[in-house]
Order: structure tokens, then sequence, then C-alpha cells
């Protein structure tokens, strides 16, 4: 029998999510379905929970809903726990697993596909919101030199170094502390860009060859990229590749089969111009 996964979100139209796993399945054989869900806002328990009784196996979350998928499950991992987030349920029975897969995706991104080591790196994380919270954990387990995470609310970042100190040495704070400091890689998790706004970055914040990674995807070069380019870098990424990278860590902890993915995030790619 064909096995069901679905991505649940709200909105959920313009997600990639359906069309990455079934390039999956049909790359690796697998016999399965994956289906988009609009959970009404004031939904979501109420939708994972009929699609479980429909013979649903899994699903991945996505906004709003990542922080009530984590807290909906019965066994969510240590890095979905740190989070306070989820983007994968696994059902078994009773169980409801939830996993964060945004971290690890993005990790295998930067350092597989795009050739750039962590270990030993000064890496900065612009933002404080899911997304940062999500990343922080694989990155620390890299080992770089110096993980640092400004915020525009720079108290959001302080909690965040509180929250991951057990894991981490976080250097937090606000745009102000970036002056005069210099990084290997630097990423953008916040959502300015896609309302046009570009982030108080000063001169010199890009070391030479360094990486900027924008976790957005698919609006070509976004207001951060921009600004990386203007300061002379030459490394530019998406965060098309941590879509795709985070949907084969899904599929593989669903299905026990690890699909390739660099056919599929060239696919989906949109021109850095
Ligand atoms: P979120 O929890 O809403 O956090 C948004 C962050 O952006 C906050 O730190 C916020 O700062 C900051 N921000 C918003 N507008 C800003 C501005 N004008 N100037 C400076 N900072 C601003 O969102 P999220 O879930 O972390 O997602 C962040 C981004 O990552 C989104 O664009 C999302 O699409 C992307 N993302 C991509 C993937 C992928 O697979 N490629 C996965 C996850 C997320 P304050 O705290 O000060 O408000």
């Amino acid at each position: 029998m064909t096995d069901r996964y679905a991505v649940i979100g709200h909105p959920i139209s313009h997600s990639k999510s359906p069309q990455i796993h079934a390039a999956f399945a049909q790359a690796t054989g697998q016999d399965l379905s994956y289906t988009a869900i609009e959970a009404p806002l004031d939904g979501f328990a109420a939708t994972v929970q009929a699609f479980r009784h429909e013979g649903g196996r899994g699903a991945n979350v996505t906004l709003p809903f990542k922080m009530q998928a984590c807290e909906l499950a019965t066994h969510p991992s240590e890095a979905a726990r740190l989070a306070g987030a989820a983007n994968a349920l696994k059902f078994e029975g009773e169980r409801v697993y939830a996993e964060n897969f945004d971290g690890i995706g993005l990790v295998n991104d930067i350092q597989r596909n795009l050739g750039h080591a962590l270990q030993g790196k000064r890496v900065l994380l612009l933002g404080a919101g899911g997304a940062t919270r999500g990343a922080l954990l694989p990155i620390a387990q890299q080992g770089p030199a110096v993980l640092a995470v400004v915020n525009r609310t720079a108290d959001k970042a302080h909690a965040l170094g509180r929250d991951f100190a057990a894991h981490a040495m976080l250097q937090t704070g606000g745009y102000d502390d970036l002056e005069g400091e210099t990084f290997d890689v630097v990423i953008n998790a916040t959502s300015a860009g896609l309302a046009g706004e570009a982030l108080p970055l000063p001169a010199g914040l890009f070391a030479s060859g360094a990486l900027a990674y924008d976790m957005v995807y698919g609006k070509g070069l976004t207001p951060f990229l921009r600004q990386a380019q203007a300061a002379g870098v030459t490394a530019l990424a998406d965060g098309v590749g941590m879509l795709v990278e985070q949907a084969a860590e899904a599929f593989l902890w669903w299905r026990g089969v690890r699909p390739a993915t660099r056919e599929v995030i060239a696919r989906l790619s949109v021109p850095l111009v």
C-alpha cells in the first residue's frame, strides 16, 4: 500500500516540499504519496490528528506551526527540544516523534554542497528567530572557532546564549556589536529581505574568501546578498540547498534511504542575479 506523507502549514500553496519528495521517491523507488495540507490557523493539532487517522505515516511542518509541532510530539528529539520547534513528525502507533532538520540541512548544504568547512571558522548568524534556534546546535557541533548571533532585538540573542549555554559558547548582541568584527561565514536567518529591507552591516564584516548565505530562497539576489556582493564577497548562496537537504534528512528518517540532492537543488535553483 502507498504510504502517505504531507507538509502542513498555513499558507501552503507555495511549498516546494511535494515536488522535492516526489523526486526523492521516484529516484529511490519508494512507494509513497506526499501532499500539501493547509491547516486552519487554530486547527493544527486537529489537522495532524485527522491525517494520522487517515493513515499518514509522517509530516513536515512549516510556518506558523513549527512550535506547536514540537509541543504535540510525545518523543521530541534533543534538537527539536532545544530549538523549541520541529519541522518533521513521524507517527508510530500512539507515538509522535519530532525532529528539527533545518539546522542539519543548512550545515550539509554549506559543507557538502558549497565546500565551506565550519570547523575552526568564525561563523555569524543574523537573526534570533526559529531558523537560528534550529541552526545553532548543528553548527556548534562542527566546532567553529566563534559562533555569534546578533539580532535587531538584542535581548532575544542574549536569551539564546543562555538557552544554549550547555551546548555552545555563543557571542550574542545587536548589530552595533559587529563593529570591528570579521567572519568567514555569515548566515542571514532574518526575514528582513522578504520586506526588501537591508541589514545594518558594518564595513569589513566579511573576511577574505567568506561565504554569505541567505536562508531565504527563490528570490534571486536578496538585499543581504547584494550587500555581501558589494563588500566583495564572491561566494553567495540562497537557502534552496538548505530546503532540499532538510527534506533529504526527513526522507532518510522516514524511509531509511538517503536520496541524492544535487539534481533536485539544481532544478529548484533560481539564478542569483
Ligand atoms: P522568525 O522566527 O519570524 O524570526 C525572524 C527574525 O528576523 C527575527 O530575528 C527578527 O528580528 C528578524 N527580522 C525581521 N525583520 C527584520 C528587519 N527588518 N531587520 C532586522 N531583523 C529583522 O522567522 P524564522 O522562522 O527564524 O525564519 C527566518 C527566515 O529564514 C525566513 O525568511 C524563512 O523563510 C527562512 N527559512 C528558510 C529555511 C530554508 O529551508 N531555506 C528554513 C527556515 C527558515 P526581531 O527578533 O528583532 O524581530
